[in-house]
């Protein structure tokens, strides 16, 4: 099993005094700042000249600088613009900005493992990546709870990477829930498995044929919606709460019995070879070339089409409608 670490298990003192760079305001880049901030550590933000989130950080009370100036005052370099961004950011404003002695950190392991980012060797490499979106980071941390994190050290030049990216973790908040240690590899390889597979490829697909499949038997969308869609969310609280089998004690004896014979047959042998499929793509670098390829030559037309086409579906306009009408979800939350 792997050995979890937890705030009692961090040497606090790798981060006393150490100057955090934060490249990027974004949904983690907001997290990341704030919580560090929160947690008693100097921290600016690097951005690019006109930049849309450079308001917002300021806003919040954070000092915002060039990517190559915060880079430059730095004692850790985060990077937390979007991975498809990374590598033109480090070549033209972070590479030769960054202290001999300094680090440079990712909350995903893709640049470093795809070499699409090359460090040069006397700077620590580590990676802190929140097992969950930046706003529930955020959100977490301030109810005094947090988000689990894994961490890697690439690279220790300076002896001491593994108890800075621990204490980065705690940071954040994420040494309250628990934080393992894992490679850029691992991190690469199962991350963008777990989102394309399941979390977000998965379930969104699994979703609409649900919900296509009810409404080209003639029910009416609206039903469709709820019993495909809303209850999801229900569903998936009780088992991160306490597992499959809580979510299984409070659903009815009638579903449990059709969860079990049906679920193999929608999710067959033929879905588990896709995923290993899946898998094999992201392990050979075939994914990764298609995803830099899609933002370099094909200027994403074919990433941006699939957005506008999924959020067209029939299943977004119903789901807007009846969202609507339930108050509590349009509640701004807290950034
Ligand atoms: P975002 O898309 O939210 O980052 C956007 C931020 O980057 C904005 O502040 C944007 O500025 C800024 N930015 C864009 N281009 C540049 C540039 N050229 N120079 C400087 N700043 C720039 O990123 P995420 O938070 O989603 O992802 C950051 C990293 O975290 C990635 O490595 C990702 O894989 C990882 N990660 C993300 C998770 C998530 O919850 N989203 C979960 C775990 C890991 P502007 O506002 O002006 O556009
Ligand atoms: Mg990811
Ligand atoms: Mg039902």
């Amino acid at each position: 099993m792997a050995k979890v670490f937890y705030d009692q298990d961090v040497n606090w003192e790798a981060m006393e005094g150490k100057k955090v760079a934060i490249i990027g305001y974004g949904s983690q880049g907001h997290a990341h700042a704030l919580n560090l901030r929160d947690s008693g550590i100097d921290v600016t933000i690097g951005l690019y000249k006109g930049s849309k989130s450079a308001e917002k950080a300021r806003k919040a009370g954070l000092t915002v600088q060039t990517v190559a100036e915060a880079v430059a005052g730095a004692d850790i370099t985060m990077v937390l613009i979007p991975d498809e961004k990374q590598a033109d950011v480090y070549k033209n404003e972070i590479r030769d900005n960054l202290r001999p002695g300094s680090a440079l950190a990712f909350a995903h392991g893709f640049n470093i493992h795809f070499k699409q980012i090359i460090p040069p060797d006397d700077v620590d490499v580590f990676m802190v990546a929140p097992k969950g979106p930046g706003h529930i980071v955020r959100r977490q941390f301030v109810e005094g709870s947090g988000v689990p994190d894994v961490f890697a050290v690439e690279q220790d030049a300076s002896g001491q990477a593994f108890d800075i990216a621990l204490a980065y973790a705690r940071g954040i908040g994420g040494t309250r829930a628990g934080v393992i240690q894992t490679t850029f590899q691992e991190e690469t390889e199962t991350d963008l498995f777990g989102e394309q597979a399941v979390l977000c490829g998965g379930i969104c697909q699994l979703i609409t044929n649900g919900f296509e499949t009810l409404c080209e038997a003639g029910y009416q969308p609206e039903i469709a919606y709820f019993e495909t869609f809303h209850e999801m969310k229900m569903i998936v609280d009780l088992m991160y709460e306490g597992g499959m089998a809580k979510m299984r004690y409070s659903i009815s004896d009638t579903a449990e019995y059709g969860d079990y014979t049906a679920g193999p047959r929608v999710i067959s042998d033929a879905s588990k070879q896709a995923m290993k499929d899946v898998l094999h793509d992201i392990q050979d670098g075939t994914f990764a070339k298609d995803w830099l390829l899609e933002n370099k030559a094909a200027g994403r037309a074919h990433f941006l089409a699939m957005r506008r086409q999924h959020a067209e579906h029939p299943i977004e306009e119903v789901g807007a409608k009846l969202r609507k009408m339930m108050s509590w979800l349009n509640e701004e939350k807290p950034e």
